[in-house]
This record gives structure tokens, sequence and C-alpha cells, in this order.
């Protein structure tokens, strides 16, 4: 059942050859053989089976959408009423939200069962997963790797096959990085496209949820119950709703592909790069045509967004104060003891290390020297991008500089694990749409193709990944032992 594709799974509910309930103990029993990589921080499963029973009510009755029935799972970042959300830190260890998510709720609406929370960097914070409270998350194609973070447990849990699709966020590359490390798809919308309401901030300006599965077709039918204009998130956009599945199948021929040569410079893994060069001929086989174009101000990525990023969630995390929820520490002596001991407490190391960055950044006097230009330079990457979709439909380049590095390997090295993401964060910056999916193989480990698009251009870039999938194979592989 777990090779199956996410239509098959549907068409199989429909036509009641399994049952939801059948389908969701499936599930749950290979997420408890797989304990190993640590994936999820919760499983459901009482929960998870009371909503397969709903969905097979409501397949019974015939009122059932093309996702009822069908297992997910959550990143712990969603706020899910009666299940814990932690966000991969002991801060909200003890944290149950009074309130589901939108996303949860679009999820529910459509007869999705949710198997349980998925593991993730502290906060969201992290290239690996290994700054997360409940430890790091194992790489299912080795599992001495990282799976890739801050979305690790979900994109693990998806390569593992232990649920067909899942959930993720990505600030600066947190879906795209960890789906390009495990060999799946994965997809960060335009930002404003799917509600950040009861999505845990970490940088709201740059957070964006979205979907991850086993390929575009999958994913295109997760969006589908994603997306959509949300009163209750100021940053909503107010887009007409689209049918994401509809123009997969158009041919590309005539598409205009555009090559960074910023994304191919030093840096670049030489046999990721002859990964993705044999990716972009296969393209060109299908019709499209490559063209040579600039990003200059990508090298400015990395350092614009190391200065946003902590700035927004220094400010993000000053609601965790002991005093209203999260952790609080014991016998405190006055208030400033309560702050400083449940703050020490109950943060990690590395998001400690965004506080402190983004408290200077934003304080007075430096406000202007770091925060403003960071802004500055923000505009400067908009504008190339905006240039770019001038004579071009989309961008292609690697997800990721490299394959999945080993647990531990980049953990003391903060700099390090930051370029992990050179690829990545530009879009962010931007608030454009970005799709990794598999492209192939380096020393058996997963490389990512990424595919940037214009504002609200998902349905094209799924269409391209698509087309892509049609004549390979690298998104049906599984790993050895799943
Ligand atoms: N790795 C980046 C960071 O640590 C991006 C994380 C994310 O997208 N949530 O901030």
């Amino acid at each position: 059942m777990h090779k199956k594709t996410l239509i098959e799974l549907s068409q199989a509910l429909q036509q009641r050859s399994c049952s939801s309930v059948e389908l969701t103990r499936y599930f749950l029993e290979r997420i408890q053989n797989a304990q190993h990589l640590n994936s999820f921080i919760t499983v459901a499963t009482e929960l998870a089976l009371d909503q397969a029973r709903v969905a097979d009510a409501r397949l019974a009755q015939g009122n059932a959408t093309p996702l009822t029935g069908i297992p997910l799972a959550h990143k712990d970042i969603f706020c899910t009423l009666g299940v814990k959300t932690s966000a991969g830190s002991k801060m909200l260890d003890n944290f149950n939200a009074p309130y589901n998510a939108t996303i949860v709720e679009q999820c529910q609406a459509a007869g999705l069962v949710m198997l349980g929370k998925t593991n993730m960097d502290e906060f969201a914070m992290g290239s690996s997963n290994e700054t997360s409270f409940y430890g790091p998350v194992k790489n299912p194609w080795d599992i001495e790797s990282v799976p890739g973070g801050s979305s690790g447990g979900s994109a693990a849990a998806v390569a593992a096959r232990l649920c067909p699709i899942a959930t993720a966020t990505d600030t600066g590359g947190s879906i795209r990085q960890p789906a390009a490390f495990c060999g799946i798809t994965g997809l960060k919308p335009t930002y404003g496209l799917v509600s950040r309401y009861g999505m845990i901030a970490f940088a709201s300006s740059l957070d964006q949820g979205g979907p991850m599965g086993h390929s575009a077709e999958d994913v295109a039918l997760l969006l589908n119950a994603m997306a959509g204009f949300d009163a209750r998130d100021s940053t909503s956009l107010n887009h007409p709703k689209e049918d994401y599945s509809t123009s997969l199948h158009d041919h590309i021929s005539g598409l205009k592909i555009g090559v960074p040569k910023e994304f191919f410079g030093e840096g670049l893994n030489a046999d990721v790069g002859k990964v993705l060069e044999t990716a972009l001929s296969e393209l060109e086989q299908a019709g499209a045509t490559l063209h040579d174009i600039k990003l200059p101000h990508t090298h400015l990525s990395v350092p614009a967004y190391y200065i946003i990023a902590p700035a927004e969630c220094s400010s993000n995390l000053s609601r965790y104060d002991g005093v209203r929820f999260g952790h609080r520490c014991d016998h405190p002596e006055d208030l400033l003891d309560l702050y400083e001991r449940s703050r020490g407490e109950g943060f990690g190391v590395e998001v400690k290390r965004r506080i402190m960055i983004g408290t200077y950044a934003l304080s007075a006097g430096y406000y202007d020297a770091y925060y403003l230009q960071a802004q500055k330079i923000r505009r400067l990457i908009s504008n190339d991008f905006h240039e770019a979709f001038k004579t071009v439909d989309v961008i292609l380049g690697p997800t990721s500089p490299t394959t999945a590095f080993k647990i531990g390997e980049k953990i003391n090295d903060p700099i390090s694990m930051y370029l992990s993401d050179i690829n990545t964060i530009s879009v962010n910056l931007a608030g454009l749409p970005g799709l990794s999916i598999p492209a192939g193989f380096v020393n058996k480990l997963p490389v990512g193709l990424h595919i940037i698009g214009n504002y609200f251009s998902e349905a094209r870039i799924l269409n391209v990944a698509h087309q892509y999938q049609q004549r390979t194979n690298w998104h049906q592989q599984i790993p050895a032992g799943f």
C-alpha cells in the first residue's frame, strides 16, 4: 500500500477496496516500525482512527473529496487542538494549543486523517533537524546522515513511506532542502497563498506553509486543500481558488527555462552539478529551451536573511516569557528571574543565538546599519527575479549545493550550516514559489532539482515537475529497508 500514489490510494478508498481505518492502521504500523528515524514527536493513534472512521462514513455516503480518508502528518509547528504542539522546543513541550491552525482545519475539512506531528528543528531554526529538543531525525537513505531541516521529520516520514503526504513550512528553505536531501517532492508556495494562522511564528515575513509528497501530482492535490484566503492571517492574499491538478498534463514545449550562473558556481558539488545537467537536458528533450540568466545579488541573500530572520524571530519569540504559556522555571525569585530562567531553560543554543543576533540588529544605533541595509538588499534580490521573469518562465538550479551531510558534521559550524540554504533563501526573501523534486543520486544520496516560478505560478512549476516525473522515475525510488 505504501508504494501506491495518492491517486491510487484515493481510488482504492472511493471503490471501497480498502477502508480509511485499514489504511490508517497500516501507516501507523509503519511509523511504529520506523521509530529509529525519530521522524515523529507525537503519534496520534486514537485521534487518527477516530478521524478514519469519520472518513469511512463520508466515503460511504458518497460526499468524499479526493483526499478523504488519506492519512497525513503535520509538522509540529501547526497548532492542533487536543494534540501537543511543541515546535521542536522544550519551551512548548507542555503546550496544548487551544485551537487548530487554518491548514489543519482545511485538511480536516477535506477528510484527511492526521497520523501525528513530525519532528523539526527548534522553532524551525536549522538545516539539519539537529536543533530539535527531541533529538535528531535520521535520513532514511543513510541513517548516519541528516534529513535536512527544518522540516526533516516530515521529509523523512514521506521518504520512508510512513505517510503518503505531509505538511511543512519554509522560511529559508525548510521545505525544499529536506525534500532534496530525502528524495521527495516539496513545494514552498508564494508568500500569502497558504494561511499562517496557527503556524508558530519564526520570521513572519518569510514563513510559508506548504505540502510534501512523492510527486508533483500528489503535492498538487494537497495544495488544493491548503491554499486559500484566510481573514485571520493579515498577510493572506485574496487570490482566486485554483485547481493545481488540471494543468499537470500540459506539454512544456516552448517553455523558457532560466539557468542562473550564480547557482552553478563554486560551492556546487561537481557530481550534483552533473545530475543537474542531465535533468536540464531531459527537459530540453521535452521541448523546453535553456537560457543563461543572471541573479547578481544572490551572494547577498544569506547575509541579508541572517539579519532579517533573527530580527523577526527575536520579536516573535519574546512572547515566551514563562507567564502565559510554555515552560516556566521552578520557584522564581522575582519577575526578572522568572523571565530569565524560563527562557534560559526553555530555549536551545541555536534559538538563543538567533535571539541575540536579532536583538542586537534591531537595537538603537544599529538598526540603520543592519536591518535597514538588509531590507534594501531584499529589494535588490526581488528585483533580480523580476527582471529574470521578463524573459523566462521558470528558473532552475540545484536545491542544495550538496547532498545530505553527516549528523554532527556541521552542528558546531553555524556559518557552514547557514550556507546550505544558499540556493533557497533568495526565493523566500522575494516571496516567490519554489519546488524541489528528486533528480538523481550521488553516492546513493538523493539530489534535488529546484524549480522557481513567478508569483502564483504554482500550477506552472508543478506542471514542469510533473512532465519531468513522467519521463523519469527518481521520485519512485524507495530507500532500502522501507
Ligand atoms: N535553515 C534556515 C534557517 O535555519 C531556514 C529554516 C527554515 O526555512 N525554517 O533559518
